[in-house]
C-alpha cells in the first residue's frame, strides 16, 4: 500500500502512479531509481500535492514540478 501526495489515501501500488526525482526534476516511472512519490490518477491530487509542495516533502530533497505532468491525469476526481 501507498500513500497519495495529495488526498493521502492509502491505496495499492498499482492504483498509483510513481514519480521520482532526476537530477531535481520530478518525472514519473515506475523504474524510475530512488525514492518514489505517488499520487491517485486524478489530476486533483496532482494540484494538491503540487500547491503543498509534498513531492518535495516526500521525496526528501527540492525538485521541479512540470506542467507537463498533468498530462499524465485523466478526469478530475477519483475512480
Ligand atoms: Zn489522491
Amino acid at each position: 500500500m501507498r500513500r497519495c501526495a495529495g488526498c493521502g489515501r492509502r491505496a495499492p501500488q498499482s492504483e498509483l502512479l510513481r514519480f521520482a526525482a532526476r537530477d531535481g526534476v520530478l518525472v514519473a516511472g515506475r523504474s524510475e531509481p530512488g525514492r518514489g512519490a505517488y499520487t491517485c490518477p486524478s489530476v486533483a491530487c496532482f494540484d494538491r500535492a503540487t500547491g503543498r509542495g509534498q513531492f518535495a516533502r516526500v521525496l526528501c530533497r527540492p525538485v521541479r514540478v512540470g506542467a507537463e505532468l498533468r498530462r499524465l491525469y485523466t478526469g478530475d476526481g477519483h475512480g
